[in-house]
């Protein structure tokens, strides 16, 4: 280290803009304006014995002073022009000088003498302008007494600032000083061994320590640390030992802190970098170690697996390619990353779908359709015709856009398992896809998936399920789709239907095209009306209306039976339901168009004669556990036609009983009425219904349709102390409400003719209310066929005489008494014969619709068909209506 220096008291000043050159410190600077070169040509270069300069830290014009600085003017010749050749040297300020040759310069007034350690001249070509640089070496601090241009640089007074050996030597007895450079030192060393850990090549810097005094030691580690301008400049001022150690281990320390700090930074990065590197490494071994032990089932082995499955789903092309980005998304995932299974749930579906998988079609024998259709369903000969008719145009024209069929009839009449024949037939998959009560759009169409928890609507999930792109397709009860603010699912389904439409087909959560062209579609529905007429343009409506009951003995005996005995491993040998019996439960236990209720009772015998059956094979069961097998010569013995006969030896203690069971092959349960109360309990319909209910005037007899069939619906009428208002109860439609008005307002309009009132009475409603209700108050009911049967109910209110019990009734009425048609003739009829009515009044012009009805009905009942209310009433009382109207309109 360099010994202290003899200053001269003159020095050439190099100006150094915003920066501080410290004692100890090393600069590389190169020189090119003018007035440095000359500066280092004259001090240094041309000089044998290298000289020193004076480094003086100049501060930027907008920079604000701090600290002592030399006033503008202080030297003798501080012209504009020499000042800012000088302040090049160091700095890129040529322009900015260029720009203001009148700048004022700040020097600052204290400085650092420098000696060179090196410098080196060049020649720049081909200008020839010469430049030098120069490695500057500091060496102690010095104060500027004045400031003089010589030539085109500077040259200053100055006088030093640093002590003297001797000086330094008593300054080191302070105790003060002592304990700052010992904490100095610390820190420093602190510093040292934190930079170690970092780099090798810090062996040096601790030599330093042990060898440099504590003050020089100070500037150097400060020169050494990216400080601001300010601080430097502080650090330069702090003459005073003690001042400048504190300063010193500041800073170093501070610097110290900002390298911990850091650290910590990196480390915390660099923990989680080797987290997931860890991570990644471990699940490399693993997968390694599966592959050793040959267990494969990874994730990476799954989307293997997947994209294998994907590539034999036969996708088309662009779908294909849309798959494959998607795979390729997955395949950057991490399998706990949110969208990770939303995106394989995606993939595996598009894998699932059938894009090309078909089930083989057979050609198409007609006659075995037939036979098959005849084989599943007892009667229903127009259906069936029907059906044929269709199977056949499909084998002449296989891709013909035939009609959709719907059938249409109550539940239980055998909608689903002729759908499910017509797959048979064809030799096509089946699947039923669930309308009943889809109000939301999505549900056909799918969720986008954009929404959390999305998935494909019921038709691709249908398909998906079925596994063929050509399945026969069952929408199941299309009339009881609705429509709200989640959209319209019946547009949805309209697209599916229409062929130039669903061979594209666009579920939101598949967001590709599929083709539905290949599927056919039947549809089911209970009623007609609530279809919307778009949609229902589309179908072929057949009708079918409820059974007879001889047509549902026939079912029964036929289908039902053998079919419940079937699934509960049962066989005729042992549980017979005779004919007597059935009729009975269809009498009894079932009041209904189709045939569910009595499958269901015929089930429920059938579960309960299973029972019986397990029971007694325990019993068998027990009692070979107690026998022992024979081993004399008897067990050789052979019977005639040659089959082993097993012996076994009863114990004495069992009882007789038990023997016989033993031998005993299972008994034939043959069900009887007391079976039937016991297993389906007491009847719950009989033919007194009617005549228990019309036992007291007001009360009439009507037919009407629902959703089930044909039904029996009571009208009651009742009056009461009031002001002459109509009440009306039992979950009424607008026009069945109508109907009672005109019904009212008939009435009142006959009364004298009818002679319905009192003497001198012309106002039937004369403080009175009258009072309608339609029981099965919880069943909504609307239509307006219940206008004659509210007419009897009033005329049989108002004249207090009974309405005949067996005799039921339908008819539209207007105001002048006509009686129009209505529809669901059949199911009204077959209604009534169920409820053991055997009078039924219809509108004359319904005549036609009684072709519907089975003869075997007809011929037990008496059909009343009539024009006007007159004659309903005429029909309706026993005896006739004794007051005969007077004028006919
Ligand atoms: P729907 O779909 O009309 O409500 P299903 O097709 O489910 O009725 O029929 C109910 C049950 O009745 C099924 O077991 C079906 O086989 C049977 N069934 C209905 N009609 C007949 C029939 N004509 N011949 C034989 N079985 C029938």
């Amino acid at each position: 280290m360099a010994e202290p220096v003899e200053l001269p008291s003159r020095l050439a000043i190099l100006p150094f803009r915003n920066q501080v050159l410290l004692p100890g410190a090393i600069i590389r600077i190169r020189c090119t304006s003018p007035s440095s070169v000359k500066l280092v040509e004259q001090e240094l270069w041309q000089k044998e014995e290298k000289g020193l300069i004076g480094v003086l830290p100049v501060r930027d014009t907008e920079a604000t002073g701090v600290g002592s600085m030399i006033a503008p003017g202080m030297g003798s010749d501080s012209s504009g022009r020499g000042l800012k050749g000088v302040a090049d040297v160091v700095g890129d300020s040529q322009k900015q000088d260029a720009k203001n040759p009148q700048e004022v310069i700040h020097w600052h007034n204290r400085g650092v003498a420098a000696r060179a350690l090196h410098l080196s001249r060049g020649v720049e070509k081909p200008s020839g302008r010469v430049t030098y640089i120069v490695v500057l070496e500091g060496l102690c601090r010095f104060n500027v007494q004045e400031l003089s241009a010589r030539g085109t640089y500077y040259v200053a007074r100055v006088n030093r600032l640093d002590l003297t050996k001797a000086e330094l030597e008593q300054a080191e007895q302070d105790p003060d000083l002592i304990l700052l450079s010992r904490q100095f030192k610390a820190t420093a060393m602190e510093l040292i061994a934190v930079l170690e850990q970092k780099q090798k090549t810090v062996g040096r810097t601790k030599a330093l320590l042990e060898t440099v005094p504590v003050h020089r030691l100070a500037d150097i580690f400060v020169a050494s640390f990216e400080i601001s301008f300010e601080e430097q400049l502080s650090m330069l001022d702090s003459v005073d030992l003690k001042v400048r150690l504190s300063k010193a281990t500041e800073l170093v320390d501070r610097h110290l802190q900002s390298i911990r700090v850091a650290e910590k930074i990196t480390q915390k990065v660099e923990g989680q970098l080797s987290k997931s590197q860890k991570e990644f490494l471990l699940r490399q071994q693993m997968r390694a170690i599966k592959e050793e032990l040959g267990d494969n089932d990874d994730d990476e082995d799954d989307v293997a697996a997947l994209e294998r499955k994907m590539q034999s789903a036969g996708m088309p092309p662009n779908i294909w390619k849309h798959a494959q980005r998607e795979l390729r998304r997955l395949r950057k995932m991490q399998p706990q990353q949110p969208g990770y299974s939303s995106s394989r749930g995606y993939l595996e579906l598009l894998a699932d779908l059938p894009w090309q998988k078909v089930s083989e079609e057979p050609e198409l024998d007609l006659k075995a359709a037939q036979e098959s259709l005849d084989q599943d369903h007892y009667g229903l000969v127009k259906v069936k015709q029907r059906i044929i008719e269709y199977l056949a145009v499909r084998k002449l024209k296989p891709d013909a856009r035939g009609p959709v069929l719907c059938f249409v009839g109550p539940p239980g009449v055998g909608k689903t398992s002729l759908a499910s024949s017509i797959a048979k037939a064809l030799n096509r998959k089946f699947v039923r896809i669930s309308l009943g009560g889809v109000k939301d759009e999505a549900d056909i169409r799918g969720h986008r998936r954009t929404y959390v928890g999305s998935m494909p609507g019921r038709l691709i999930d249908g398909l998906k399920r079925v596994a063929v792109s050509n399945p026969v397709m069952l929408l199941d009860e299309i009339d009881k789709t609705g429509s709200d603010v989640r959209g319209d699912p019946a547009s949805a389904l309209l697209e599916v239907l229409d062929p130039e439409q669903n061979k594209t087909f666009n579920d939101h959560y598949l967001n590709v095209p599929f083709d539905l062209s290949k599927v056919i579609f039947v549809a089911t529905a209970n009623r007609v009306q609530p279809i919307p007429p778009p949609l229902l343009d589309r179908m072929e409506v057949i009708e079918l209306p409820g059974y007879t009951p001889e047509e549902k003995l026939k079912i029964a005996m036929k289908h039902l039976i053998p079919r419940v005995l079937e699934q509960h491993g049962l066989s005729s040998e042992f549980l017979q339901i005779p004919e007597g019996m059935v009729k009975l439960i269809i009498q009894r236990y079932t009041r209904e168009a189709g045939v569910r209720n009595l499958e269901r009772n015929l089930a429920a015998l059938a579960r309960a004669a299973a029972v019986k059956l397990a029971e007694q094979k325990d019993c068998v069961v027990q009692l070979s556990k107690d026998v022992h097998p024979m081993t004399t010569s008897l067990l050789d013995t052979r019977l005639a036609d040659g089959s082993d006969i097993e012996m076994e030896v009863i114990p004495m203690s069992i009882n007789r009983q038990d023997i016989s069971n033993a031998f005993a092959s299972p008994l034939t349960l043959v069900v009887d009425e007391a079976m039937l109360e016991k297993v389906l309990g007491p009847p719950r319909f009989d033919d007194r219904e009617t005549a228990d209910r019309v036992a007291s005037p007001g009360v009439s007899v009507g037919l009407v349709w629902t959703s089930f069939g044909g039904e029996v619906q009571f009208v009651e009428a009742t009056t009461m102390v009031g002001k002459g208002d109509l009440h009306l109860t039992g979950q009424l439609g607008d026009v069945i409400k109508e109907s009672a008005q005109i019904a009212l307002t008939w009435v009142r309009a006959r009364t004298a003719d009818l002679k319905l009132s009192a003497a001198g009475e012309t106002n039937l409603l004369e403080n009175r209310d009258i009072h309608i209700h339609f029981p099965a108050g919880a069943v909504p009911k609307d239509g307006p066929s219940a206008g004659v049967t509210l007419v009897t109910s009033l005329v049989s209110l108002f004249s207090q005489k009974k309405v005949r019990a067996d005799t039921a009734m339908t008819g539209e009425m207007t105001l002048r008494g006509l009686v129009l048609p209505v529809g669901g003739i059949k199911d009204k009829v077959l209604a009534a014969h169920r409820y053991g009515i055997r009078r039924v009044i219809l509108p004359e012009r319904n005549l036609k619709d009684l072709a519907e009805v089975p003869s075997a009905i007809l011929a037990g009942m008496e059909i009343l068909l009539v024009k006007r209310i007159e004659d309903v009433l005429e029909q309706a009382f026993e005896g006739g209506c004794p007051w005969k109207p007077q004028s006919k309109l």
